[in-house]
C-alpha cells in the first residue's frame, strides 16, 4: 500500500491570477528544469479552457503558434516552453481543451456509455478532466499541471473544479497549489500593491482552493511587510510568498527562481530534502554566452504574421540558441513580406544589411510574392537562405520560375494551376497506414503532422550538418512538392539532399552553387533547445557569421 502511493506522482498544479501574461507557461517550465536539477523526473501539462478542440483551427495572430509534438498534436505553445527548458519531449495527451473534454464526453453520451445518467458538468466533465491528468504519468516524480487562463474566467471553472476534487483525492502529500499573481508598483505611493493578489486568492479560495505558494511577479523587490500582509490575508506561510522578479533573459529564470526559494519551498511542502545536490550549471553557461555573446549576426525573418512574435515563439528561441550554439548575439529583423508586395525590387533596402535571411512555415497567398522576392535576393547575393516549411516550397516556386522558366509555376494551396510544382498531397505513406485527403477534407487536425524520417544524400551539406544520414523531423504542411518537377530543378541547380524514406517526398534542398542555402519540409525548431541547439540552426547562425564578417 505504502509502496503504490508512492509512486503517484506528486502534482503540481499553477493557476493564474490579477491579470493574464504573466508568464505561467515559464514560470512552469523554469520549475520543471529545477526540480529536474534536483534530480526528479518531471512531466508537463497544459489545460486550455477554450472551446477549440486543439490550437490547430487557431489564427496565430490570436494565440500564438502552433506547437507540434513528435506524435502529430497540434498544441498550446506554452508546451514548446516545457520542451524548451526541460528536454522532455511533450505528448499529444500533455495538451488538454475544453473542446476536446467536450467532444469525448458527448461521444461517450452519443455510445450509451453513460447508462441513462443525466450528463453534466459534475461530475461527467470534471471526470473527464480528472482522468486526462492522471493519465499515462506513472514513473514520473512530479507531473506539473497549468491552467491557461485568469482565476475568475467563466471558462476555467471546470477546471478548477477537477483539480479541488483531486486534492481531496489524492491528499495533500500528493497535491500542491501554486498561484502565480502580480504585485503592481504604484510609484505615486512609492510601493507594490498586494490587494489585486489578495482578491485574486480570495477568487480562488470561493472554488474551494488554497493555494500553497505564491508567485509573485513584480517588478520590484518584495519588502517583508508586503509578504507579511499577503501572507496574513492569504493565509500563507510567509516563506511561501515567492518573489519571480522579471528578469533579462528568460533562460535566466531557472536561476532566479531558484535563488527565491521556489525549489526549496516545493520540496518543503512534500518533505522532500532540501539538501539534495542541485546543478544548475546548464543554465549559468546560457545565461552567460547570452550576456557575453562574442559577436552578433542580424537575421532577416520574411513573415506575414510579425506583428505578433508570439506567432514565431519556436523559431525565435531556436535562432537564439543557433546563437549561444555560436557565442553570438542574434538580432532579429522582422520584417512584413507585404512590404514588397507590388515592388519586389524594392527588397534591396530591407535586405542587403542582414546575415542572413529566413522565411518560416505560413498559409496562404496573401504576401507570398514578397517571400518569393526575399528567396531571390538571397539567392543572387549569396547571403545564407534557410526557407522552413513554406520557406522550402517558395524557393522551390522561385527557382522553377526564374531559373527553370516555368513561368507560372506555383502551389494548388493558391488555387488551380497549369503548373503545380508545389501541390496538395492527397496521400502519403506513415507506417503501413495509407491517409487520404482532399480539397474537401476538413480543416481541422489534417495536415500531414508529427516526426516523420528523412534518409540524406550522403555528402551533401545536411547530410554533413547533421552528421548522419537518417533523421526524424516534426511536419505540420498540406502541400509538397511535386516530384515531377525534380529532373528541372535538379538542372536548376537544386539539390534534393533529403527525401522521405520511399523516396517519395522531397524533405530539404540546397544548392552547391552558394554559400549557404538550405529548405527543409519540416520544422527543426520545434526541437531546438537552449543547452541542445538544432545543427541546422548552429549551421546557419555559423554561415550568418561568416557572412557578418566578410560585410
Ligand atoms: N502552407 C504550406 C502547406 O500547408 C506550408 C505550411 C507550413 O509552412 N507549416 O503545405
Amino acid at each position: 500500500m505504502t509502496d503504490q502511493k508512492n509512486k503517484t506522482p506528486r502534482f503540481v498544479f499553477i493557476t493564474g491570477g490579477v491579470v493574464s501574461s504573466l508568464g505561467k507557461g515559464i514560470a512552469s517550465a523554469s520549475l520543471g528544469a529545477l526540480l529536474q536539477a534536483r534530480g526528479y523526473s518531471v512531466r508537463l501539462r497544459k489545460l486550455d479552457p477554450y472551446l477549440n478542440v486543439d490550437p490547430g483551427t487557431m489564427s496565430p495572430y490570436q494565440h500564438g503558434e502552433v506547437y507540434v509534438t513528435d506524435d502529430g498534436a497540434e498544441t498550446d505553445l506554452d508546451l514548446g516552453h516545457y520542451e524548451r527548458f526541460t528536454g522532455v519531449a511533450a505528448r499529444k495527451n500533455d495538451n488538454v481543451t475544453t473542446g476536446k473534454v467536450y467532444s469525448e464526453v458527448l461521444a461517450r453520451e452519443r455510445r450509451g456509455d453513460y447508462l441513462g445518467a443525466t450528463v453534466q458538468v459534475i461530475p461527467h466533465v470534471t471526470d473527464k478532466i480528472k482522468e486526462s491528468i492522471i493519465d499515462d504519468v506513472e514513473d514520473t516524480d512530479f507531473v506539473l499541471i497549468e491552467i491557461g487562463g485568469t482565476v475568475g474566467d467563466i471558462e476555467s471553472l471546470p477546471f478548477l473544479e477537477a483539480i479541488r476534487q483531486l486534492r481531496n483525492e489524492l491528499g495533500r502529500d500528493h497535491t500542491m497549489f501554486i498561484h502565480v499573481t502580480l504585485l503592481p508598483y504604484i510609484s505615486a505611493a512609492g510601493e507594490l500593491k498586494t490587494k489585486p493578489t489578495q482578491h485574486s486568492v480570495k477568487e480562488l479560495l470561493s472554488v474551494g482552493i488554497q493555494p500553497d505558494i505564491l508567485l509573485c511577479r513584480s517588478e520590484h523587490p518584495i519588502e517583508e511587510d508586503a509578504r507579511q500582509k499577503i501572507g496574513l490575508f492569504c493565509n500563507i506561510k510567509q516563506e511561501d510568498v515567492v518573489a519571480a522578479p522579471s528578469v533579462e533573459h528568460i533562460y535566466g529564470v531557472p536561476i532566479t527562481y531558484h535563488a527565491e526559494g521556489l525549489d526549496d519551498r516545493v520540496l518543503n511542502y512534500f518533505d522532500l530534502p532540501v539538501e539534495r545536490e542541485l546543478d544548475l550549471s546548464r543554465w549559468e553557461k546560457i545565461v552567460n554566452t547570452l550576456q557575453k555573446p562574442e559577436g552578433e549576426v542580424t537575421i532577416a525573418v520574411v513573415g506575414k504574421y510579425t506583428s505578433l512574435l508570439d506567432s514565431y515563439k519556436s523559431l525565435s528561441e531556436a535562432l537564439i540558441h543557433g546563437g549561444i550554439a555560436n557565442e553570438v548575439l542574434v538580432n532579429i529583423e522582422w520584417i512584413d513580406s507585404d512590404l514588397f508586395k507590388q515592388e519586389p525590387d524594392k527588397v534591396t533596402p530591407y535586405l542587403e544589411k542582414v546575415n542572413g535571411i529566413l522565411v518560416p512555415g505560413g498559409f496562404g497567398e496573401r504576401g507570398s510574392r514578397g517571400k518569393i522576392a526575399a528567396v531571390r535576393f538571397a539567392r543572387e547575393h549569396n547571403i545564407p537562405y534557410f526557407g522552413i516549411c513554406f520557406g522550402m516550397q517558395l524557393a522551390i516556386i522561385e527557382a522553377a520560375r526564374n531559373l527553370c522558366g516555368i513561368e507560372k509555376a506555383n502551389t494548388t494551396e493558391f488555387g488551380p494551376t497549369d503548373e503545380p510544382v508545389v501541390g496538395l498531397m492527397t496521400e502519403w505513406a506513415k507506417g503501413a497506414e495509407k491517409i487520404t485527403r482532399t480539397h474537401n477534407s476538413d480543416l481541422g487536425g489534417t495536415m500531414r503532422l508529427g516526426a516523420y524520417p528523412s534518409k540524406l544524400k550522403e555528402g551533401t551539406q545536411v547530410h554533413k550538418i547533421y552528421g548522419k544520414t537518417d533523421i526524424s523531423e516534426r511536419h505540420r504542411h498540406r502541400y509538397e512538392v511535386n516530384t515531377n518537377y525534380l529532373p528541372q530543378l535538379e538542372e536548376a541547380g537544386v539539390i534534393f539532399s533529403g527525401m522521405s524514406p520511399d523516396g517519395e517526398l522531397p524533405e530539404i534542398i540546397e544548392r552547391a552553387d552558394h554559400p549557404w542555402f538550405v529548405g527543409v519540409q519540416f520544422h527543426p525548431e520545434l526541437k531546438s533547445k537552449p543547452f541542445e541547439p538544432h545543427v541546422l540552426f548552429t549551421s546557419f547562425i555559423g554561415a550568418a557569421l561568416a557572412n557578418a564578417r566578410l560585410v
